[in-house]
């Protein structure tokens, strides 16, 4: 078999197309949605994901309010910050850009972003909400996955499904996106024994480790649908945690990196600021 490659570039500018439709509906009666983004220090790789969601922003008709602090920013300056944006009535978005720098405590600056500005889905009491099934917003990248699965019309109804990676962001909200969908969850981590066992028996692999092609195309059951969120640099290509190549001779249809599941996280962002919008001002 040899898969179908699914597109995330070419979806998450289908999404872009029908948001930049409801923006401009939204902002006839409205104001344009409002995204505020806080970038504290000068990582290149957090530069360049900002740099990439204002240019989403922009040509969707999202207002950004961009704040670009010194690495030295203080926990409190932070705070006073993200309670201004907090009380701003132009911002329906809040993202503050992680990793935060080593003298500021993340959790402390995000937890005074309201939950109903918490478009990044990282709040616990969004979590919270995904998991008991009420309507908030949810992560991105989890997000975006599921819509990718959908474009590749695969069966989730009590499909075996296997996450690979646990994390906050990424990981756990899969697992439970999935669950609500009906699939057979498994979640794999570092201390999982058999990770090869696991994913020969999976109708839908998502890895997300941050591991170069760690997941051997051998492993994959054939006709699995599989998601690869990992993004590596080895030497100056990017690469996934799948094996590309070899799985996508027994899948039937994958996610390439680049151009896989990156493009759909800043899709979904975009999504949450506008659902946001929505939500805060009433209907579209
Ligand atoms: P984390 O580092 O927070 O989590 C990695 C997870 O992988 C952990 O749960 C860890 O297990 C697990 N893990 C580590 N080694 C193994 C192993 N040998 N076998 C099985 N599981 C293992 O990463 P994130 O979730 O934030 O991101 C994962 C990847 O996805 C990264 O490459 C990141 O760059 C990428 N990413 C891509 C995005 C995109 O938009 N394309 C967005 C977000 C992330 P344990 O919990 O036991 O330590």
């Amino acid at each position: 078999m040899s898969a179908r490659i699914i597109d995330g570039k070419a979806l998450a500018k289908k999404v872009r197309r029908e948001l930049k439709a409801r923006v401009e509906t939204f902002a006839e009666t409205h104001r344009p949605p409002g995204l505020a983004v806080v970038l504290v220090g000068d990582d290149p790789a957090s530069a360049v994901y900002v740099r990439n969601k204002t240019r989403g922003c922009r040509r969707a008709g999202i207002e950004h309010f961009d704040h670009i602090l010194p690495a030295d920013t203080s926990q409190q300056a932070l705070i006073e910050l993200v309670d201004r944006l907090a009380a701003d009535q132009r911002v329906d978005g809040i993202l503050v850009q992680l990793p935060l720098p080593a003298h500021v405590d993340a959790r402390a600056v995000l937890a005074r972003i309201p939950a109903d500005k918490d478009v990044d889905g990282f709040l616990p009491e969004n979590i919270g909400r995904l998991v008991v099934g009420e309507p908030g917003f949810v992560a991105c990248t989890p997000a975006g996955v599921m819509r990718l699965l959908d474009e590749a019309e695969t069966p989730l109804e009590g499909a075996e499904a296997l996450v690979i990676g646990r994390s906050n962001i990424v990981g756990k909200p899969m697992g439970q996106l999935l669950l609500a969908r009906n699939c057979t969850v498994t979640m794999c981590h570092s201390r999982t024994r058999d990770l090869a066992a696991h994913v020969a028996r999976a109708d839908v692999v998502v890895a997300a480790v941050g591991r170069a092609e760690m997941v051997r195309g051998e492993w994959v059951k054939s006709g699995a649908t599989v998601i690869d969120v990992g993004t590596n640099r080895v030497g100056d290509k990017l690469v996934g945690d799948v094996e590309f190549a070899a799985a996508a001779e027994r899948a039937r249809a994958i996610t390439p990196v680049p151009g896989g599941v990156g493009p759909m996280t800043i899709a979904m962002l975009l999504s949450n600021t506008v659902d946001s919008a929505v939500r805060r001002l009433g209907i579209s």
